[in-house]
């Protein structure tokens, strides 16, 4: 273990062939000629886009996904021979620098396709981009009528090399919804505007959905991460984070003794409490005060009181005494306490449980021979 790991209140090992692993796992799962791109967007939610990408750039991926303008410039340099899609596309005069860096901007609306078609006509060549159009979300992309008027504009359509039609499914995590049928209708419909074009419908739970929804490319991001797609279902995929957090202290409490701001927990019984070195400013949410738990051992040890700032109090009073001393480690999030488990028990979503993991956390990040 390095010094700063030895020190560290909180270490957050990464697994990136288990990262790799998954990758391999979904483009396994689909149908024979889709191809499969890895959404790389907030730091490679939160696990840290500089050393996520690289790794899937060597086990075969070709095709990554981020958000922002930024986070691609971050990525150009370590993605040799890759494409990079940025999927706010360029805001109005922005397009220079989506060609300087040699990026694929997704084009949005009709707005940022007439832009990229100026910028082209202006530079006098046909310029790359991806099309999005929405069949659900009401959130980005063209809408049908859009889509329809742009198949018909010749002038804009010669201007620019149109690479791929996406859309972005609302309901996948729900196989039932009926959503998911009426967009993948509503897709194919938009789809056939632009004959010849590659197309991408599926996120991660999409591509459980069934072979209908895999097209010529996927675009998977928590899946590969270790996040369940199949909520509700034994999670296909492996898993890729552990946090750990210190015991600075551990102290005996009387029953009757409150715990933490608000007193909102009274201790039953005599018991042993822990205090760790990780709070809501590490992103261990404030929600998970009398909700949330970390394991030492087999043993599951209840959050008990509300989270600070940089401390949480466990109780492990059912911990036989001795295997928790200061310096020893709780299990914040790990096989026993998957980021789905802590989620739900804070109410929100794994994405949000990932992208929220603190830079003040140690990082370890495992590879091939470390494993
Ligand atoms: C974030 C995002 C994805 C990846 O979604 P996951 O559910 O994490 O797999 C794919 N496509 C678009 C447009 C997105 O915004």
């Amino acid at each position: 273990m390095s010094d700063q790991a030895a020190r560290a209140g909180a270490i957050l090992s990464i697994d990136l062939e288990a990262i790799c692993a998954n990758w391999r796992t979904i483009h396994a799962r689909q149908k024979t000629g889709s191809q499969t791109a890895a959404v790389v967007k907030a730091d490679a939610y939160g696990l840290g886009a500089t050393r996520v990408a690289p790794a899937l750039l060597a086990a075969g991926c070709r095709r990554f996904v981020v958000a922002t303008l930024d986070e691609a410039i971050a990525l150009r340099p370590l993605l040799p021979g890759a494409e990079i899609l940025v999927l706010s596309g360029p805001f109005p005069g922005g397009e220079a620098e989506f060609h300087a860096y040699g990026l694929l901007p997704v084009l949005n609306s009709p707005a940022q396709v007439g832009g990229w078609a100026a910028f082209a006509r202006e530079r006098g060549e046909r310029l790359a981009c991806v099309l999005h159009i929405d069949t659900g979300m009401s959130r980005l992309g063209l809408r049908h009528d859009e889509a329809r008027r742009l198949s018909e504009d010749r002038g804009t359509l010669s201007a620019i090399d149109l690479r791929l039609v996406m859309t972005h499914m609302a309901c996948a995590d729900e196989p039932d919804h009926p959503l998911n049928q009426l967009q993948l209708e509503r897709f194919t419909a938009a789809r056939a505007f632009f004959p010849g074009i590659e197309a991408s419908l599926a996120a991660s739970s999409a591509v459980f959905l069934g072979p209908n929804w895999h097209a010529d490319w996927t675009r998977p991001g928590y899946a590969l991460y270790g996040g369940n797609p199949t909520p509700g279902q034994p999670n296909p995929m492996g898993q890729v984070v552990r946090l750990q957090g210190r015991i600075i202290q551990v102290r005996d409490v009387d029953a009757s003794d409150t715990v933490g701001y608000g007193a909102t927990h009274r201790c039953a019984v005599p018991t042993r409490l822990a205090v760790v070195a990780a709070g809501y400013a590490d992103g261990l949410f404030r929600s998970l005060g009398n909700r949330g738990c970390g394991h030492l051992g087999e043993n599951r040890v209840p959050l008990v009181g509300r989270v600070s700032m940089d401390l949480s109090i466990f109780d492990i009073g059912a911990v036989p005494e001795g295997a928790a001393r200061p310096g020893a480690m709780i299990q914040l999030i790990g096989p026993n306490n998957t980021i789905d488990d802590v989620a739900s028990a804070a109410g929100t979503i794994g994405y949000e449980v990932l992208t929220s993991l603190s830079p003040r956390y140690h990082r370890d990040y495992l590879e091939g021979a470390a494993l």
